[in-house]
């Protein structure tokens, strides 16, 4: 398991690609499968590059972010 940690709730995201464009680390892209609403919801491609900043979650104008990080 990775220290930290991001997962996107799916069926919450609207697919605008703004946490794709923040994301230092450039670990999110818009997938290719349509949830429940009909847009094509973020993913995470590296959960192991994740440094847990919370710039995804931030910028989010859902709650469609949530982050775990490593316990210090
Ligand atoms: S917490 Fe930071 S590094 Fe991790 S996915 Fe979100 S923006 Fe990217
Ligand atoms: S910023 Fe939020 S709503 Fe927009 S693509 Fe990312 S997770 Fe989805």
């Amino acid at each position: 398991m990775p220290k930290n940690r991001t997962e996107v709730l799916v069926d919450v995201c609207k697919g605008c690609g703004l946490c794709v464009e923040f994301c230092p680390k450039k670990i999110i892209r818009l997938s290719d499968d349509i949830n429940s609403s009909g847009y094509h919801p973020a993913e995470i491609i590296d959960q192991e590059k994740c440094i847990g900043c919370g710039f995804c979650y931030l910028i989010c104008p859902e709650p469609a972010m949530v982050i775990y990080r490593e316990e210090r």
